[in-house]
């Protein structure tokens, strides 16, 4: 393959097999009652500034996980000049040892594999399963990233010039860049963006969302002993709203990786445009408001299957998931009632019980906009089907599984993100109508196409401006190195996490000339 290095993804378990899940599940069970810390970690000292602030578990507020000290403005400048002072060493570390630091950071994330589990069951509400392949797809990008990274900035591209000369390409690492990571994968996508930007040759200022700072923090205390050094690899933890700004405005920021909402992604933008300082790259990932088109030629049950995984895995709390079903008229009815079943069948619970499918939503704040987006539904659309609550869900987070139908795409103002569906019917003759609602909201992510008629869902990839199409399957789960994932437009600015082009954008290129 042109584009595949040699390289395995991390092994999973099935947990519907005891024997595969329960050694595994008793190890995560012993940490539940574990409580953790996050700090700044500036130039490889914890500083424990401020007041602590209790961090709790969504599922159950009366569970305080651990406490959390935000980083002051102190902090971050302290860590900004550390990381300065670190770039010409570590630029110039060979790429192979900072390649073989990305892997034995992911060997002691497989090694801590059960305190990772627990943490982001405990801190973010994930369930087994989804805590599960946090781990995984953390383990994966060091390992991918590594083995990326070795081919791009191992060896100098020689090109042609007159005789007498030789003319090579190479890459190298930006200056110091800053990772804002999101709370939904709060291992797995911190992780992707910080190694990304090491094994590029740059330093690191590590801010993960505020609701999920202790998983970062006990992710950046092994990389450092992973032998990231602390002065390369920064962590300032603390409320966006504050760090963020003190961190895009500095001058010596040379570029920002940031996954999250659209809005904030402007403001980062906006903040990065008002400096006078070199101009700086932005790497952001950003919402969906992410359709799936089911025609009549489909597979009802698979249909089905697909929808309630892409819409309510994680509680819809994935930025590929699934948001808009536009179904095909002839088929509809029985679309619905098949799907009334199915979200009958799910229970939502705490995300510590095997049982539980749905878990919480990240906090008090999520259910409140969902719970305004959930009963202005009730006003204006049709309510289809809606799952149970956990009849002691009262302390957590819970939003249950609903499904509502629209008449159009626009009466969505914007991303609602968490386990809400919204139905539109369409007529055969409406295709393009329904392309160009899709193509008129303006994100990009992911598409999904149930159809098996391939002139159909040909003529459909072609004419929606997605960066993932997924055909009769579901769309969320994009795998390293093998679904790189990312979108365009509102959805974001590319390259794609987990793929091949994915570090040149944290890299600058040289070129030497040498006249011999
Ligand atoms: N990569 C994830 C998926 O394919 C989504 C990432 C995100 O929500 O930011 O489901």
């Amino acid at each position: 393959a042109i584009y595949g290095p040699t390289r395995g993804n991390s092994q999973g378990l099935n947990i519907n097999v005891a024997d595969q899940r329960l050694p595994l599940q008793q190890q995560v069970a012993g940490f539940y009652k574990q409580r953790w810390q996050a700090c700044p970690i500036v130039n490889g000292s914890a500083m424990e500034t401020g007041t602590a602030l209790p961090v709790r578990a969504p599922q159950d507020r009366a569970i305080q996980v651990g406490s959390l000290f935000e980083a002051d403005s102190e902090t971050v400048a302290q860590a900004i000049q550390g990381a300065q002072q670190a770039f010409p060493r570590w630029n110039g570390t060979p790429v192979k040892e900072r390649s073989a630091a990305l892997e034995r950071a992911a060997d002691l994330l497989e090694t801590h594999r059960a305190e990772l589990i627990a943490l982001c069951q405990l801190e973010a509400g994930k369930t087994l399963q989804d805590a599960i392949d946090e781990v995984r797809e953390a383990v994966d990008f060091c390992r991918y990233y590594a083995v990326q990274a070795r081919q791009l900035f191992g060896t100098p591209v020689t090109l042609d010039g007159p005789t007498g000369e030789t003319n090579e390409l190479y890459l190298q690492g930006r200056g110091v860049f800053v990772c804002i990571s999101p709370w939904n994968f709060p291992l797995a996508i911190f992780t992707g963006q910080v190694m990304a930007a090491l094994v590029a040759g740059n330093c690191v200022l590590a801010k993960p969302a505020e609701q999920t700072s202790l998983i970062a923090a006990r992710a950046v205390t092994l990389f450092h002993q992973a032998g990231i050094p602390g002065e390369v690899l920064q962590l300032v933890p603390g409320e966006g709203r504050r760090i963020g700004p003190l961190l895009t405005a500095h001058a010596g920021i040379t570029g920002v990786a940031f996954t999250g909402s659209t809005e904030t992604a402007w403001q980062i933008n906006r903040s990065l445009a008002a400096r006078n300082a070199p101009i700086a790259t932005l790497v952001a990932e950003t919402g969906g408001q992410n359709a799936m088109i089911v025609d009549s030629t489909a597979l009802p049950e698979q249909v089905i299957q697909d929808v309630v995984a892409s819409a309510f895995t994680s509680a819809g709390q994935r930025c590929s998931a699934l948001r808009v079903l536009f179904v095909q008229e002839d088929v509809a009815d029985r679309i619905l009632d098949l799907l009334r079943g199915a979200m009958a069948e799910l229970t939502v619970g705490d995300p510590c019980h095997l049982e539980s499918d749905v878990g919480p939503v990240i906090d008090e704040a999520a259910r409140r906009t969902l719970q305004q987006h959930i009963s202005e539904m009730r006003q204006q659309a049709r309510l289809i089907a809606e799952t149970p609550l956990p009849p002691d869900g009262e302390a957590g987070c819970f939003v249950a599984p609903v499904a509502f139908e629209i008449k159009r795409m626009d009466q969505l103002d914007r991303e609602h993100f968490g386990p809400v569906l919204h139905v539109i019917r369409f007529k055969a003759a409406g295709l393009d109508e329904v392309i160009s609602q899709i193509n008129q909201a303006g994100y990009g992510l992911t598409l999904g196409i149930h159809s098996r008629n391939e002139t159909t869902s040909r003529y459909i990839e072609s004419r929606v401006r997605v960066g993932n199409v997924y055909i009769n399957r579901n769309q969320i789960g994009a795998v390293v190195g093998v679904q790189p994932f990312g979108g365009l437009g509102l959805s974001g600015t590319g390259p794609k996490a987990g793929g091949p082009h994915y570090l040149l954008r944290f890299a600058t290129e040289r070129t030497r000339t040498i006249n011999s």
